[in-house]
């Protein structure tokens, strides 16, 4: 066997997986990082063998596979950076690589969302949240709001397709849920606040996120620009947030463009136009576990046109670049801040 990978896979996985913020209990136990794990499930085999298998899912494997997997990176990359953490006075091929290394994610301990265990019944709060909002009768704000909709270029079928609805009545809707719903129920599917309140309350156009057709996570918005210390949007609370649109990438065929954008509206602005698209909801939200599911696109990143755009387009080349993705960039026109926008003034 190679010399370099001997001695790496001889480093003790368990100093690893601690050094990567696992918590391992009984010694040689913890929560599998690959599946929703609710008891220690992972069990790791000490040196000589230095390995892991989890009872829960069935993953197995070394202190390589390890690291690569929970990073996102390949198996030679994780060697190289293996080597380099843990081997005295070795050298990486590419040194440069290195410099700017972006920090290494650690799931257990810093990140709360990475301990979110997903739970169906979150995504049947989130369709009987919607069903309840679309029975109600139309309030002044709901013509508001899809009049802005309306106003920023957005077509009937593409806000049905996307299933976005409103928050007509916020007091009802809050009693509905608290009626049917335990509090702490609400409050772990990222909808209550501390408070025990509908958290979407200067937020009424609610863009719902599927995987497989099903809602998992919502994203409320202003109707225009925020009032007084507002932001635009309003994100569940406590809960890691998906990719907008991401069921797109099942359908994708080997070598389509997928454009990255920013905002949902941005988003379902390029979809409007027959493009393919996802949205992050942010320029600094992309997590190195998705990178698989872009694998089999051209990704091209386009974002806003202001300093996180672009900094943050930078960031994502970078990241993809890195985990293999063919992937490059697109700049707004001088005075354009969003893909909406863009299209708004070819249209006009
Ligand atoms: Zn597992």
């Amino acid at each position: 066997m190679d010399e370099l990978l001997e001695k790496v896979k001889a480093i003790d996985l368990r100093m690893v997986m601690e050094d990567l913020g696992y918590k391992i209990v009984q010694n040689r136990r913890m929560k599998c990082p690959f599946h929703e794990d609710d008891s220690p499930s992972l069990v790791i085999y000490p040196p000589p063998q230095n390995e892991f298998h989890c009872f829960g899912c069935g993953k197995h494997g070394d202190v390589l596979n390890f690291y690569a997997e929970v990073n996102g990176i390949s198996f030679k990359t994780a060697l190289d950076r293996l080597a380099y953490t843990y081997i005295p006075n070795y050298e990486p091929e590419n040194k440069r690589s290195f410099k700017n290394e972006p920090k290494l994610q650690v799931y257990n301990k810093k990140d709360p969302a990475a301990n979110y265990v997903y739970q169906p019944i979150h995504s049947d709060i989130y369709e009987d949240f919607r069903t309840h909002c679309l029975n109600y009768p139309t309030t002044e704000s709901t013509i508001a709001a899809v009049n802005y909709l309306r106003n920023r270029g957005l077509e009937d079928w593409n806000i049905r397709h996307n299933r976005v609805f409103m928050v007509k009545n916020y007091r009802e809707v809050n009693a509905y849920l608290k009626e049917k719903y335990s509090v702490a129920d609400l409050q772990s599917s990222g909808l209550m606040n501390q408070n025990g309140n509908l958290i979407f309350y200067v937020h009424p156009i609610i863009f719902p996120y599927f995987q497989n057709g099903r809602i998992v996570y919502l994203q409320g918005r202003t109707i225009g620009p925020p009032k007084d210390r507002a932001s635009k949007y309003q994100f569940l609370k406590g809960l890691p947030r998906p990719m907008f649109n991401s069921d797109i990438l099942a359908t994708l065929r080997t070598g389509k463009t997928l454009y990255i954008t920013e905002g949902a509206i941005d988003c379902m602005t390029l979809v409007q136009y027959g493009e393919a698209a996802i949205s992050l909801g942010s320029a600094k939200h992309f997590r190195p576990e998705w990178a698989k599911l872009l694998r089999r696109a051209k990704v091209i990143i386009w974002f806003d046109n202001d300093d996180a755009g672009r900094s943050g387009t930078q960031e994502l080349l970078k990241t993809l670049t890195e985990l293999g993705i063919t992937v490059s960039s697109k700049t707004l026109p001088e005075g354009v801040n969003d893909i909406n926008e863009y299209y708004n003034n070819k249209n006009k």
